[in-house]
């Protein structure tokens, strides 16, 4: 079974300035970063990223959110990480997220919702190669 998961500390959450809250919460949860950058993601970067909702309306919406400012993408691993991150994460709307989820205390909107999590361990392998080399990956 992957035990790993990639996150990303979405534009709205760093410009707020609570990238280290954040980091703080995964980490308190057990999960261990194994890589971490701060970067400014291209229109094309983004848009290959979230490429699987590109008909959805909200898409040309999302890329222009997700390349406003600086993100945070980030491996983690923990047992169980894909599932572990999305509950502590909680729904995509923080409207909806149960209380003491990272998304219910840092999130602004259903858009604008502080942190992405990984929906599957196929897709977490994808997504963790999207912006990390192996080399960048730090087993310990
Ligand atoms: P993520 O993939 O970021 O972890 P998720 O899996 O909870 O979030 P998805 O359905 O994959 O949600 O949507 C991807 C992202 O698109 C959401 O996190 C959010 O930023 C944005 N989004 C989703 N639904 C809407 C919507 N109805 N209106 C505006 N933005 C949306
Ligand atoms: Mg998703």
């Amino acid at each position: 079974m992957s035990n790993k998961t990639l996150a990303i500390i979405k534009p709205d959450a760093v410009g707020n300035g609570f990238t280290g809250k954040i980091m703080d919460r995964i980490i308190e949860a057990g999960f261990k970063l194994q890589a971490a950058q701060l970067m400014q993601l291209s229109r094309e970067k983004a848009e290959g990223f979230y490429a699987v909702h590109k008909e959805r309306p909200f898409y040309n919406d999302l890329v222009d959110f997700m390349t406003s400012g600086p993100c945070m993408p980030m491996a983690l691993e923990k047992d169980d990480a894909v599932n572990t991150f999305r509950s502590l994460i909680g729904a995509t709307n923080p409207e909806e997220a149960a209380d003491g989820t990272i998304r219910k205390d840092f999130a602004e909107s259903i858009q604008n919702n502080a942190v992405h999590g990984s929906d599957s361990n196929e897709n977490a392998q994808k997504e963790i190669a999207y912006f990390f080399t192996s080399n960048e990956i730090l087993d310990y």
